[in-house]
């Protein structure tokens, strides 16, 4: 893979989220009477940088999509706030704002087959944002959308096409274009590239870092490839069961991982140096169910290093004494000596 990470403009922060939650309730009985929650996102804040790309990587069920789908409204959050910065003004991002907001915000699916309407044509499909917005003139609704499929890879021959007639990379190229369509500031990624094969997977992805640095792009890259996040992301965001258990730099979290889960992920990377090789580390039983977490730090279950007070209190997210950009949930954070990973 040839990649390159860019850098944030700043220090001024785009988007800011503060204790955000997602809970499902569990409903049973002829009366359908609520029995419980599903706590799929349970107290998650974090902040991102104009500029930067900040990644959300957790195993499957951990919350990161659920958590980029509450920030753009896709999903109504149960509680906590959410604040864009529009032009210097902190606007909240709530079901009744979004629409105000919707232009500077935008989401790229997973799955660009399923996100693309089958009966419409590429035109379409990239005008239709900006119809929506009301761009009514079809000679400057034509050349917005030749504009945006060029910046993308693809030609004005494409424009009649219907989404069938592109291969998986095209078609997530397709969605992209239209994702961009209005000039957004802001852009959440969900697992972008894990849907296609992987000998497309560094186009696309070299190609959301070229449009990042042509149109100065914010991204929240939601993943589970961890060798891609380190390739992209700025700044890495790990989860387990809804919450976030570790957030620092891309290259201080693989060099220095303070969060046993964290160095459980590592440990599973395949690397192609016979020499480099990390034993690894087999985490027992399923991840625990979000409707019934464990007491204490909901990683216990799992952790070879856990303690009696592990199964009691919950663990903080708060700095490491040598870095106060290294945030870890994690009793022993100071004490625990992990291991990190090299990846080339
Ligand atoms: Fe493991 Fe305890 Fe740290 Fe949780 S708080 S990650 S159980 S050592």
């Amino acid at each position: 893979m040839t990649l390159k990470q860019t850098k944030p403009k700043g220090d001024e922060y785009l988007l800011e989220v503060s204790d955000l939650q997602k809970y499902y309730p569990i409903q049973r009985g002829v009366f359908r009477s609520t029995v419980g929650y599903v706590r799929a996102v349970d107290g998650v804040s974090f902040k991102v940088k104009t500029g930067e790309t900040l990644g959300l990587v957790g195993e499957s069920g951990c919350g990161k999509t659920t958590t980029g789908r509450c920030i753009i409204q896709l999903e109504k959050p149960t509680g906590g706030q959410i604040f864009f910065n529009k032009d210097g003004d902190k606007m909240p991002v709530t079901a009744s704002t979004i629409k105000s907001l919707r232009r500077d915000m935008q989401f790229i699916f997973q799955d660009p087959y399923s996100s693309l309407n089958p009966r419409m044509t590429v035109e379409r499909i990239v005008a239709e944002p900006l119809v929506t917005h009301g761009v009514k003139n079809k000679t400057e609704l034509r050349e917005r959308v030749v504009e945006l499929l060029s910046a993308v890879g693809l030609s004005g021959d494409h424009l009649s096409r219907f989404p069938h007639e592109f291969s998986g990379g095209q078609r997530q190229r397709v969605g992209i274009a239209r994702a961009l369509a209005l000039n957004p500031k802001l852009v959440i990624c969900d697992e972008p590239v894990s849907a296609l094969d992987v000998s497309v997977q560094a186009q696309v992805i070299n190609l959301l870092q070229d449009l990042q640095e042509q149109y100065g792009l914010t991204y929240l890259f939601v993943a589970h490839d961890l060798s891609v996040v380190y390739h992209v992301c700025n700044r890495v965001a790990v989860m387990y069961l809804g919450r976030i258990v570790e957030l620092t730099d891309v290259d201080e979290l693989f060099a220095n991982p303070k969060h046993p889960y964290t160095e459980a992920l590592f440990s599973a990377i395949p690397i192609p140096d016979p020499d480099n090789q990390l034993e690894q580390i087999i985490l027992e039983g399923d991840v625990p169910s979000p409707s019934d977490p464990p007491s204490g730090c909901n990683f216990h279950p799992r952790c070879r290093y856990a303690q009696s007070i592990c199964r009691q209190e919950l663990p903080r997210l708060v700095a490491t004494k040598e870095n106060t950009h290294h945030l870890v949930a994690c009793h022993f954070a100071e004490e625990l000596s992990l291991r990190g990973i090299k990846i080339a």
